[in-house]
């Protein structure tokens, strides 16, 4: 592929910082967009000069999780594109055929690129791990981060009413201005029961993008009957302090969700080109500017995702 464009996150400082693993150094850049520039041997149901993103986990396609649709959980992952080898911070990435995703037309190769990870992984969250539905209640914890803003967009998107909750004043000021659903400010020590009350009610599913021990227990709290809190953020932190009792008599669930699967990275896309979930692009940079687009996302002063732009614009 000819990378046109290629978001950048919090993940990529993590990667670069070494927290991740990974065989540093190599090349980072995992969310892009670009045009197919030549094909490999024996690939034909792709073209030159098609427009592409694509996901970024090497899936082997075959073991019991792949072929169960459950291809986030593949037993044979070779590695993750612009994350633990080279990626796409660069003129030209090499994808294998199975994960690369067609871009509708009309949409942006760059918002598509973001889109394929920021957009999908909530939509697997929703879908996949919380089974959202019209008229449920949500609450997205770290809601002024990167991927959160567009998980409130994709939990709107699914129907449900949504909560946004975040400590940072700045972005709920810029949550309020979306006009999504309710912003909360996340003060220190909140519990879920006064979350719940600020929000108006209990929630179906919490969606966690923090993942402190504060924020586990006040998302499991602040489940109502049958409620889901999905944890989404990484952290390595454990909570204390959940009670069993609460569990069983209300069955509330905790559960994990990774990344997203290419039929939903596809089904994103769609929702982004048809105007039913907002990208939220905070800043742009050319290739060589992205010491200080890292210094950017660093410094917490973006809201939204940042796009690097790597070749002309398509
Ligand atoms: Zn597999």
């Amino acid at each position: 592929m000819r990378v046109i464009a290629c978001g950048a996150g919090l993940t990529l400082v993590n990667v670069r910082s070494g927290v991740l693993g990974g065989d540093l150094p190599f090349t980072m850049g995992h969310e892009f967009g670009g045009v197919i520039e030549r094909l490999g041997d024996g690939v034909s149901s792709w073209h030159v000069d098609q427009r592409v993103t694509a996901s970024f986990h090497l899936i082997c396609g075959h073991c019991v999780w792949c072929a169960s649709g459950r291809e986030t959980l593949c037993a044979n992952l070779g590695g993750v594109i612009g994350a633990s080898m080279d990626g796409a911070f660069a003129d030209y990435v090499i994808v294998p055929e199975r994960n690369l995703v067609a871009v509708p037309d009309g949409l942006e190769l760059g918002i598509a690129g973001v889109a394929s990870d920021a957009v999908a992984t909530p939509y697997h969250a929703a879908r996949a791990r919380a089974r959202l539905a019209p008229g449920q209640r949500a609450a997205v914890i770290g809601a002024g981060g990167g991927v959160g803003v567009h998980m409130v967009e994709v939990a709107r998107a699914f129907g449900a009413d949504v909560t946004a909750v975040e400590r940072d004043p700045v972005k709920v000021d810029r949550l309020r201005e979306l006009g999504l659903g309710t912003a909360i400010l996340a003060e220190d020590g909140m519990t879920g029961t006064a979350l719940a009350d600020a929000a108006g009610g209990q929630f179906d599913a919490v969606f966690d993008f923090v993942s402190t021990p504060q924020t586990i227990r006040q998302g499991v709290d602040a489940l109502g009957r049958g409620g889901v809190l999905v944890i989404v953020g990484a952290s390595t932190g454990t909570a204390d302090g959940i009670h069993s009792i609460d569990l069983i008599n209300k069955e509330k669930s905790i559960v994990g969700s990774r990344y997203a699967t290419r039929a939903e990275i596809q089904k994103s896309l769609q929702l982004v080109a048809d105007g039913n979930v907002s990208v939220h692009i905070g800043a742009r940079f050319d290739l060589p500017q992205i010491q200080d687009a890292f210094a950017a996302i660093t410094s917490n002063a973006v809201f939204g995702r940042v796009i690097i732009d790597v070749c002309e614009k398509s």
